[in-house]
């Protein structure tokens, strides 16, 4: 992918890194070059984005400072991670905000974004939601995040398109059976899916 490239030192936020250190020959490799100092563990990646323990636990954060807002737990990956979703009130009809399941495309914060935008107790968000149950799922693919996969999960299965061998009655990776049931189950009149790259 395009620079600009991020890193984060352990315990500090995402910044790009400098255009001098990075070598990018396109559809092939990117070489960065860190200068850092010794045991100084950092993380490097396309796009700046938040672990999935880090939005498991702003989500529990919003569900208890939200008591109208519930969390339901949708699936458990291979790994043993959480699929969950905050939801706002029942109504009859229901709008579903989820990122894409492609970790490369870290979408976890737009979601929660529209998630802030509608509980910012405005008129507007309050007409919204007095219409509509929001449902917003901002990591549905977590052991792929955790792994820091392009497409995959933990498994080397690509959950995003495996929704037509689910619905052959296929075997499909467990956040795809997780993510369609979910929806089936909702049944949405609006449904957004972010996608931060391509
Ligand atoms: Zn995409």
């Amino acid at each position: 992918m395009d620079p600009p490239y991020w890193m984060c030192p352990e315990g500090k936020s995402w910044r790009p890194v400098d255009d001098g250190d990075v070598v990018f020959e396109p559809r092939e490799n990117c070489e960065l070059s860190l200068d850092l100092k010794a045991g100084v563990t950092v993380s490097v990646a396309n796009k700046p984005y938040v672990t999935p323990e880090a939005i498991e636990e702003e989500m529990e954060t919003l569900s208890a400072l939200h008591p109208d807002l519930s969390l339901a737990e949708i699936g458990v990956t291979a790994e043993g991670r959480r699929i969950l979703a905050l939801e706002t009130a029942t109504r009859e009809e229901t709008i579903l905000i989820n990122a894409t399941m492609q970790p490369a495309e870290p979408a976890a914060r737009p979601v929660l974004a529209a998630f802030y935008a509608l509980t910012d107790r405005s008129a507007l968000s309050h007409s919204l939601r007095e219409r509509f149950q929001f449902c917003f799922v901002p990591k549905p693919n977590p052991d792929g995040s955790y792994h820091g996969m392009s497409c995959t999960n933990g498994e080397s299965e690509v959950p995003m398109f495996s929704f037509g061998r689910h619905l052959e009655g296929e075997l499909a990776p467990e956040e795809t059976t997780a993510f369609w049931r979910y929806a089936e189950e909702l049944k949405p009149t609006g449904h957004v899916e972010f996608h931060t790259h391509y």
